[in-house]
């Protein structure tokens, strides 16, 4: 069976030409699926001998809700989807003054391994297809009935780990027959992956890229996220460098600060020492706490910020939203696969931790 949603019209036309069937077709469908149809029933413009071979050949995703938790605090949405295999992934609603903003998955897990986050802890189960990512944009905006204009690829997983899949969402999402989200409106979020990162760059794309760093030091960076073992800061600040150099677009760094791990002043020296000149952004990220890691939240993410900007740097804390539905990505879906009974308790342990 064919996933007709992960297709870009160009190969929908070719596909229904090699069926025997109109090119013209492939709009009608493509904005049908783009709509969020759940069947090929519902493409009444179609006749009804396409419709049945359609049903026949192909199948459309449609994830279903299987939790959905809404902050009595600040609006955010919080999403548990289940996939067609049963595999389960979360999506976030968050409402901003410039505009209702989803954070996607990209991935079933994550291989990366970083030690604050909840999303890696029982390792990569599969990569997403590029229907199940878009999904997540198309389901949450017709589940709320909020019309969504950006896009954050800061879920669960690392999305240039899943690179082919990610651009051809990208294209799907940015489609004029589909939801038409620009690229300005699209943030990429990645642990550092440089030779992605150089694969990206070539393509030019508008899109904001968010390196995670949360640490400017090799022993630092390194404790904490093991990808930086194999690649060390020195290189990933000159993939930055280069970055910026080709595609004219300003990085944005996170930097969820960590008690006595990565939120002393010399590292916010040595920080600033790396951006300068770059025209970098840091965002400061309250961490939050995950049950299974020993990591606590800093108490000095003011005295770190000041810190940075008396050096020129431009520094801004992330608002927190959504704490009270375990809005940080994975840990929502970590509760759920406990109660699946997919997975044991914490490795946390037989991790190696500064
Ligand atoms: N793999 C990609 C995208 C997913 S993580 C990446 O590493 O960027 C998205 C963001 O959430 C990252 O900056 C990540 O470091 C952050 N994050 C993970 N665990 C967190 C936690 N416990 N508290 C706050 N932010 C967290």
């Amino acid at each position: 069976m064919l996933d007709l949603k992960s297709m870009d019209l160009p190969e929908m036309e070719a596909w229904l030409k090699q069926q025997g069937e109109s090119a013209f077709r492939a709009k009608q469908i493509f904005q049908w699926l783009h709509r969020g149809a759940r069947s090929f029933d519902e493409m009444t413009n179609l006749s009804k001998a396409l419709r049945d071979k359609l049903s026949g050949l192909c199948y459309i995703t449609v994830p279903q809700v299987e939790r959905k938790q809404v902050s009595a605090q600040d609006g955010t949405i919080k999403y548990l989807w289940r996939l067609k295999d049963g595999n389960c992934i979360e999506t976030v609603l968050m409402r901003y003054h410039h505009g209702n903003t989803v954070c996607i998955s990209s991935q079933v897990g994550c291989a990366m391994g970083c030690a604050f986050c909840a999303s890696t802890l029982a390792g990569k189960v599969r990569n997403l297809t590029p229907s199940e990512m878009l999904d997540q944009v198309l389901f949450t905006q017709l589940d709320s009935g909020l019309p969504i204009s950006n896009i954050v690829l800061m879920g669960i997983g690392e999305p240039l780990d899943n690179f082919d899949t990610v651009l051809r969402f990208l294209t799907l999402v940015n489609s004029p027959d589909g939801m038409n989200i620009g690229m300005r409106h699209i943030s990429l979020s990645t642990c550092g992956l440089t030779e992605k990162i150089d694969k990206l760059a070539a393509l030019r794309l508008q899109l904001t890229l968010s390196v995670s760093l949360h640490a400017p030091d090799d022993e630092t960076r390194s404790a904490i996220m093991p990808s930086n073992r194999a690649v060390g800061v020195e290189r990933l600040f000159a993939c930055c460098r280069r970055y910026f150099e080709q595609t004219g677009r300003r990085i944005s760094y996170e930097y969820i600060l960590i008690d006595g791990v990565n939120d002393h002043d010399w590292q916010a020296d040595l920080l600033a020492k790396h951006l300068k000149g770059t025209g970098g952004h840091v965002n400061l990220i309250p961490m939050n706490p995950v049950a299974e890691s020993p990591y606590q939240p800093s108490r000095r993410v003011n005295a770190f910020r000041k810190r940075l900007e008396a050096q020129g740097i431009t520094a801004t804390v992330r608002r927190k939203l959504g704490s009270d539905i375990d809005a940080s990505c994975g840990q929502l879906r970590r509760k759920q696969m406990l109660a699946d009974g997919k997975t044991t308790k914490s490795p946390a342990e037989k991790r190696d931790l500064p």
